[in-house]
């Protein structure tokens, strides 16, 4: 019997459950852009976006997704021709690589497969053997949405100072910026980019790059920078419209604004600490229904794991099998494997992922894990028992 009627749980990876105060802040007529609160209210934007990424640098907003703040990023440091450095843990690594390729320029790709961390002894080998300094920029993602691995960002800054390796530093936070720690100053990174639709629980449509002065020298004397992509009027226009290169975003705007106070309000010490609990509430699920059967945490290493998404392998096709249950019985949607497999290979079907990202709290993730439970009770696939009591006493802080 379906018990979905009711308010449904989109636990996936983004985009993220949207707060009431969001939706409300967007529910509203055009405003004026010409002059007025709209122009104000942006302006108080940029200072609570710069503390979320923890810079006092740049902020420059694009109306775009992920994919498109991807592109500012490059657009505005690497020319065709040059060389970026991509150490990659699937598929969003490989995905940033792949857009540096469409805009001509060299990606050098060390691939760490699915389920381990950047390997920095061999990040190094490869900085310290261009000599010549070829490479221009390091894209590191820092939580790849897709294996849920959570790279190691100060230690790669540590690898390039080591070296002496004079390249950008340029971070991919989309699914982790408020959600795990991430001190864009503090660990040294030079570009960061983000997306509204993760940890910052607003609708897709906004993407997010912050730079520092490095790299805005390094803008500087690029030969040419797509007049769209530019984010120097962005991040200091000289009339409104400079900000988003033409009509602002009006009502992700507003809704951007919402989710800032709830972030501030929370204040971001907490928010990390929110997620961090939360994420290990269900590893402490997970490992128990692993005890006997066959689900098991894609990282293995706890100090590699995001604390904001969750993949996991379950074998074809109970990985399908199961998201399909939860989704028609139980009001609660579970993300794909993504990366794993080929979409037309049966072992497709092997894999899930949770988001526990952005406005998530303990019920629910406890009802998250108890829907995950009876629906692996309902299709008879084997698992361990006391899961969801194991995750209580970890949110219990026991
Ligand atoms: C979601 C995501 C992207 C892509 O964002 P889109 O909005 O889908 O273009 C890129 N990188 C990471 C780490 C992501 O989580």
């Amino acid at each position: 019997m379906s018990v979905a009627q009711g308010r449904e749980y989109l636990a996936i990876p983004g985009p993220s459950v949207m707060p009431e105060a969001v939706l409300r802040a967007m529910h509203r007529p055009a405003p004026n852009i010409y002059e007025g609160a709209l122009i104000d209210m942006v302006a108080s934007l940029i200072p609570d976006l710069k503390r979320v990424a923890r810079t006092a640098h740049n902020a420059a907003i694009y109306i775009s997704n992920g994919h498109g703040a991807w592109e500012a990023a490059l657009s505005n440091v690497a020319a065709p021709g040059e060389t970026v450095l991509v150490p990659a843990t699937g598929r969003f690594g490989l995905g940033w690589a792949d857009m540096a390729q469409g805009l001509g320029i060299e990606a050098q790709i060390l691939d760490f497969g699915k389920q381990t961390p950047w390997d920095l002894d061999r990040v190094a080998e490869v900085l310290r053997a261009d000599k010549a300094h070829r490479i221009k920029a390091v894209l590191g993602v820092h939580v790849d949405t897709s294996s849920s691995i959570r790279n190691d960002l100060p230690g790669l800054r540590r690898v390039l100072d080591e070296v002496g390796h004079p390249a950008l530093l340029m971070a991919d936070c989309i699914a982790a910026m408020a959600c795990d720690r991430f001190e864009m100053d503090g660990w040294g990174v030079d570009v960061a980019v983000t997306g509204s639709q993760k940890g910052l629980m607003v609708p897709p449509g906004l993407g997010f790059v912050f730079f520092n002065d490095k790299a805005a020298a390094v803008r500087a004397k690029m030969p040419r920078v797509s007049r769209y992509w530019d984010w120097a009027p962005r991040a200091d226009p000289q009339a409104f419209y400079q900000y988003f290169g033409g009509t602002a975003p009006t009502h992700h705007l507003y809704g951007l604004r919402a989710a800032l106070d709830l972030i501030h309000d929370e204040g971001i010490e907490h928010v990390w600490a929110r997620h961090e609990r939360l994420a290990q509430a269900i590893w402490a699920a997970c490992e128990v229904w692993g005890q006997t059967g066959p689900l098991e945490l894609n990282v293995s290493d706890p100090a590699y794991r995001s604390h904001a998404v969750t993949a996991l392998r379950i074998g074809a096709p109970q990985g399908s099998a199961l998201r399909d249950w939860v989704s028609r019985n139980f009001g609660l949607t579970l993300g794909i494997g993504l990366g794993m497999a080929e979409p037309d290979d049966p072992a497709w079907h092997g894999f899930f992922r949770i988001g526990h990202m952005g406005h998530v709290n303990g019920h629910m993730v406890l009802g998250m894990l108890g829907g995950i439970e009876a629906g692996l009770t309902a299709l008879e696939i084997p698992h361990g028992t006391g899961a969801v009591e194991a995750a209580a006493t970890v949110i219990a802080g026991k």
